[in-house]
Formats: C-alpha cells, sequence, structure tokens
C-alpha cells in the first residue's frame, strides 16, 4: 500500500531520514517509534507531501506519490496531527465535513457519514453534532480530530501522536476506539508515538528508529522476543512503569538447567538473559514460577499492569 525506497530527507548536511526503505501493507496498523528527534514526524510528513523527500521513492498503490496531483493525495489520505486544530467557529458536523465538502458529496451522504462517525467514536451524533470546538473536551475534541480525518473514507490514515496530550483515562479510551475502528472498517494506519505501550498495544507492526535510520521493523512479539540491537533492548524496556520479575511469571516448575533470578529485579535487566533462555526461574521467598518470553510478551503487550 505504501513502500519506501531508500528515503532520505537532508536538511543542509544533516540528514532527518537516512535511507529508509519499507513497506506497510494494506489495512495494517503500522507504528513508528523512537526517541524525540529520530525522523517519526519527517517520515509521516514525506507520504502526504507535507514535506519533499531528498531521495529515493515513496510509492502509494504501486505509484510513486509524485505523480498523484496534491489534492487527490491529501484526500487520500487521512491525517491526525498530535494538537488537532478544528476551526472554532464552525459546528462539529461542519468541521467533519470539510473534506467531503471538497469532493463535492451530496449534503445527505455528508450527513450521514458525520452522524454514523461520531456515533462510532462514542459521541451520539444527536447530542454532538451542533456543538462548537470549545464546548468539547479535549478528549472530545482529539476525537472529532479522528473523526475529520476519516470523514472521505481515505484508505490511508497518518496519525502523528494523536493521543499524546491526553490523560492516560481518555488516552486509553481513545486507543481502544481505534482498535475497534480499525478492525471494523479495516484502514491502513501508520501511527507515530515514542511510547512503548502505545505501540505495543496498537501496532501490528512496529518500526522502531534512531538517528533517522532503522533500528528494527517486526510485530511486538518479534521485538520482545529477538531484539537486534541493545538500543532495541533499552527501548523497549522504557515502559511507563516498571515491571519487575514477579510480575511476569508463568506457571511452570522449577528447572534447573535455567539461571534463576529475583523476583525484584525489573524484566529490562532481563532481556539479554531471555535472550540466551527459553525461562528463568523466579524467586522470591519461594519458587514463584518462570518468566519466558511470551510471558513477559504477555504483560508488555497489555499495556497496563497484570
Ligand atoms: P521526531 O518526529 O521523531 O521527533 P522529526 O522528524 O520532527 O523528529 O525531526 C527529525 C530531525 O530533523 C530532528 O533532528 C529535527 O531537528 C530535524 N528537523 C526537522 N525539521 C527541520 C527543519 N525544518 N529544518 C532543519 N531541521 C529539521
Ligand atoms: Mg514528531
Amino acid at each position: 500500500m505504501i513502500k519506501f525506497d531508500n528515503v532520505s530527507k537532508m536538511y543542509g548536511d544533516k540528514a532527518a531520514v537516512d535511507q529508509i526503505s519499507f513497506e506497510v501493507q494494506e489495512g495494517e496498523f503500522f507504528v513508528l517509534i523512537g526517541p524525540s528527534g529520530c525522523g517519526k514526524t519527517t517520515t509521516l510528513k514525506m507520504i502526504n507531501r507535507l514535506i519533499p523527500l531528498t531521495s529515493g521513492y515513496i510509492y502509494f498503490k504501486e505509484q510513486p506519490i509524485s505523480s498523484y496531483k496534491l489534492d487527490e493525495m491529501r484526500w487520500n489520505i487521512g491525517y491526525v496531527l498530535q494538537q488537532i486544530a478544528l476551526f472554532p467557529h464552525m459546528t462539529v458536523r461542519d468541521n467533519i465535513a470539510q473534506v467531503p465538502l471538497m469532493k463535492k458529496w451530496k449534503t445527505g451522504t455528508i450527513d450521514d457519514q458525520v452522524n454514523r462517525l461520531l456515533d462510532m467514536v462514542g459521541l451520539p451524533h444527536a447530542q454532538f453534532r451542533d456543538r462548537y470546538p470549545s464546548e468539547l473536551s479535549g478528549g472530545q475534541q482529539q476525537r472529532i480530530g479522528v473523526v475529520r480525518a476519516l470523514a472521505a473514507d481515505p484508505p490511508v490514515i497518518l496519525m502523528d501522536e494523536p493521543f499524546s496530550a491526553l490523560d492516560p483515562i481518555s488516552r486509553e479510551k481513545l486507543q481502544d476506539d481505534l482498535l475497534r475502528l480499525q478492525s471494523e472498517i479495516n484502514k491502513t494506519i501508520i501511527f507515530v508515538t515514542h511510547d512503548i505501550n502505545e505501540a505495543f498495544k496498537l501496532g501490528d507492526r512496529i518500526c522502531l528508529m534512531n538517528q533517522g535510520r532503522i533500528e528494527q521493523i517486526g510485530t511486538p512479539r518479534e521485538f520482545v522476543e529477538s531484539p537486534k540491537s541493545k538500543f532495541v533492548t533499552s527501548f523497549i524496556g522504557k515502559t511507563d512503569i516498571e515491571r519487575l520479575a514477579r510480575d511476569c511469571v508463568t506457571k511452570l516448575p522449577f528447572d534447573g538447567r535455567y539461571p534463576t533470578v529475583d523476583a525484584e529485579t525489573p524484566v529490562s535487566a532481563l532481556y539479554s538473559l531471555l535472550a540466551e533462555h527459553e525461562q528463568l526461574n523466579v524467586t522470591g521467598a519461594d519458587y514463584l514460577g518462570a518468566v519466558t518470553r511470551p510471558s513477559v510478551f504477555e504483560v508488555l503487550s497489555k499495556g497496563g499492569t497484570v
């Protein structure tokens, strides 16, 4: 659906994005993650040509993006910003209707679409469609931002840290909504975050960037089970809440062939042992169970504590 072939973006002699190649499949939830300044936003904005690339090719549906008209690109690719800017003097309905209006949809079709999408993200249309942005909470505004990006039914949606300004509860709710939406309407989503928990929760595949380059691409499970570098290991260890060995045990008998670790050891300190051993015995006052790669993955992919 979207393919990067050796793409770079230079600012002067500094590469913001440095020869990256990857392909996002149709219907995939693809997460770009990495530390601040690693090139996530630049990568995203090159897709809908908000930023021109310096070298390489980006393909959208097998055609180089340069072969599309700009309008055509923008209509086919929804975009959700971190700080969503709704038009303050327009109602929710009119804010959402902008792209469908440009595409000259009929009023009845637009209204049906607005109503359907509002209901889908938990904002009953009868209650919300005629409100102004100032009459909405931050979480509700962000939801309208997501709906607006979906309004004209684009096959692809780009999302740049859309939930990072929200409180944890709204954020979790929106993540759940987005997962449900994704399974219902089967969009291709490219989602930027710097939060590893969010990435594990949402991503079919994750692309971890570092200084403009790709460190690793894979499923959440592959990241936990076979991190390719020290950078990857330390990045996936950076969870909001540090998990301890005791949080991740599974009921397996003690096995003397494997190392034994203390229940209070942070899981991030166990990745290198886990890369070499199937399981680790976990002991507190008594034997508690074993930590395995799947048991760690189970806990991390839930994004919270068990
Ligand atoms: P991220 O979204 O991962 O935080 P960005 O893609 O915004 O990172 O930026 C990648 C790098 O490119 C950073 O080092 C940033 O300072 C640099 N950069 C971004 N935009 C510009 C610009 N307009 N001029 C010069 N450097 C830029
Ligand atoms: Mg950014």
